[in-house]
């Protein structure tokens, strides 16, 4: 088989829900990047990735003029080798950021080229350890809502069937985050797991004096209190405060991750495949954390279809984040939650080709 035609759509797809917020962020759109590896034999290969800002445009001019020139007229079965040709045609530049997004988004295509060939989904493929993967819900705690919504939507997602929900923190005042965690842990009862997320605005200092209460209120997780850079300084919160700590949403590379598990400084590990370099280095990081005894549960949000897969494959993967579900039908095949776990798709290959329909609608470029 040969790669012959390497194209590419840039979406911009409005979020149809409520405007959500987190500390350093106001999402209102995704973009996202399709890209697609026609093939001689007459299989298509779908990859994509996703940004909540601007800025996918320079991933897709990697993929057209620095990726597509590797690939055409390749096997794809040469995944890795490819994958590292096309990293080095960046070497000076980009290492990480943009370049390194587009080329997941073409690593994808190429493991779903594989998975096509083998007439099986990514998680049958791979060699599944469980037939479902337990959702947990995001959806409800944005940092936007008041506090009465907040309690009002994450008893909601109870009442729906997940007993995990995540509110978001990183409020001005901290003390306020505190009281906002104190009246969702009243209205879920004791029964639910509540998990935390900063979106790295705290200091030491704050994560000391306030993170610190959090297991007052049974917080299974404390996730990026800080700036990700900084490994010494989560391990110091780390040591300090009872609750865990969860990070992994904004480290790009399996060395970023080696770094914070053997420090210390992470316990329930947040693998992104969309920010690691694809599927293949996924897999080595949660085989890494897995080697320290560490839970991962993958950030997620438009790339949940994935995520469930690699769950599926993966034993030390206990469960897959799930929000922006009004952007779930943007796929072909849509999978959705059902009592609290993931429906798991069954169409072969890795499951990222965006609808015609949406591409037409939301085409930017
Ligand atoms: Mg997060």
């Amino acid at each position: 088989m040969r790669i012959t035609h390497v194209d590419t759509a840039l979406l911009r797809v409005p979020l149809q829900q409520r405007t959500i917020t987190d500390s350093q962020s106001t999402v209102t759109h995704v973009e996202f990047l399709q890209v697609v590896l026609r093939t001689d034999q007459g299989l298509t290969g779908y990859g994509m990735n996703w940004s909540y800002t601007p800025g996918l445009r320079t991933a897709q001019v990697a993929v057209q003029e620095n990726y597509a020139p590797v690939l055409l007229g390749k096997d794809p079965v040469f995944r890795k080798q490819l994958v590292r040709e096309c990293f080095f045609t960046n070497h000076f530049i980009g290492r990480v950021g943009a370049t390194r997004v587009g080329l997941a988004a073409v690593e994808y295509a190429l493991w779903d080229l594989a998975c096509k060939q083998a007439n099986l989904p990514l998680w049958r493929y791979l060699g599944a350890c469980r037939d479902r993967v337990k959702a947990y819900s995001t959806d409800g705690g944005w940092l936007s809502w008041s506090e009465s919504d907040l309690v009002r939507d994450c008893v909601a997602l109870v009442e729906r069937g997940f007993d995990a929900v995540k509110v978001k923190l990183g409020r001005p005042d901290p003390r306020e985050d505190l009281r906002r965690i104190a009246a969702v842990r009243k209205a879920v009862g004791p029964g639910i797991d509540i998990m935390t997320d900063v979106n790295c605005a705290w200091t030491l200092a704050t994560g000391k004096q306030y993170g610190s209460r959090l297991h007052e209120f049974d917080v299974k997780w404390l996730e990026e209190p800080m700036k990700p850079e900084d490994v010494t300084m989560h391990a110091e919160l780390a040591r300090a405060i009872q609750t865990p700590i969860a990070v992994g949403e904004t480290l790009f590379t399996r060395e970023a991750f080696r770094d914070y598990i053997a420090a210390g400084a992470v316990h329930y590990v947040q693998a992104d495949a969309t920010k690691l370099l694809g599927i293949d280095e996924w897999l080595e990081v949660a085989a890494l954390a897995a080697s320290y005894n560490l839970p991962v549960v993958p950030h997620t949000n438009v790339q949940h279809k994935l995520h469930v897969q690699l769950a599926a494959a993966t034993p030390n993967c206990i469960m897959v984040e799930n929000c922006y579900e009004s952007l779930h039908d943007l796929w072909e095949e849509p999978i959705g939650v059902v009592d609290g776990h993931y429906q798991m798709p069954e169409q072969p290959g890795v499951g990222l080709q965006i609808r015609a329909a949406a591409i037409a609608a939301h085409r930017i470029g």
